[in-house]
């Protein structure tokens, strides 16, 4: 039986990676290997050494690019020069005591993976999803909410046990947490698609319309939120 998946915090704590930062997952076993980098933390680092027990840490399984997830590469080389990098579509590759299939799904960021250990239903999905709150398709940078949509439905294709994410607890329910998400999306496309049938145009002007009373903060992700959608219309032809 292939140990379970051990949860190692990157230690990056903020009001978006959360209060212990993102979540890296090491898997022990033949190929220790371990699901995104962190940003490179000297304790985070520390603690895959510890759970290793003097062991080599053999691979490295990138989501995706973005800092939070990529940004530890350097320091994870520089303490094992032979660590391997998945970061690009490629067939299974071993990890721990399993192989994980690579499963492209743009959407958040262009270049972003999911890894599926089929035999466990296990399925490492980065920022595809993550409990309590939604996902951010920053269309400015690289973002694609018609790809997101897709890549929802290709994770559920798979059915998946759990999916254990960069961010935020794990997830038993996968279906019906990727259910809620589109469902969500969904709501919000048409009372995006209201609001310019009621001469809306600007997103600021959208975004007043569709979200009532928000903070700064909140509101400048509602506008990125809004210009994902506006994206997705225009490239379906119905803006
Ligand atoms: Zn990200």
């Amino acid at each position: 039986m292939p140990q379970s998946p051990l949860l190692l915090p990157a230690r990056n704590p903020s009001e978006w990676t959360g209060p212990t930062g993102n979540n890296t997952w090491l898997l022990r076993g033949k190929v220790p290997a371990l699901i995104d980098a962190g940003t490179g933390d000297a304790d985070h680092v520390a603690s895959i050494e510890r759970a290793l027990d003097g062991r080599p840490l053999a691979v490295v399984f990138i989501t995706h690019g973005h800092p939070d997830h990529a940004g530890g590469l350097p320091a994870l080389r520089a303490r094992w020069p032979a660590l391997r990098v998945v970061d690009a579509a490629m067939d299974p590759q071993p990890a721990g005591d399993t192989l994980l299939e690579i499963v492209p799904t743009p959407g958040h960021a262009p270049d972003h993976l999911c890894f599926f250990d089929a035999p466990s239903g296990d399925l490492y999905c980065g920022d595809l999803a993550r409990r309590g709150g939604s996902i951010v398709i920053p269309a400015r940078k690289g973002g694609n909410l018609r790809d997101y949509l897709a890549s929802l439905h290709r994770v559920r294709a798979l059915a998946p046990r759990r999916l254990l994410p960069g961010h935020g607890p794990v997830v038993d329910d996968p279906i019906a947490l990727i259910d809620d998400y589109l469902a969500h999306r969904a709501a919000r496309e048409r009372q995006i698609v209201d609001a310019i049938a009621d001469g809306a145009r600007p997103p600021e002007e959208i975004v007043a319309r569709v979200y009532a009373g928000l903070s700064e903060g909140l509101r400048r992700a509602a506008i990125e939120t809004v210009e994902a959608h506006l994206q997705k219309l225009e490239e379906e032809g119905r803006r």
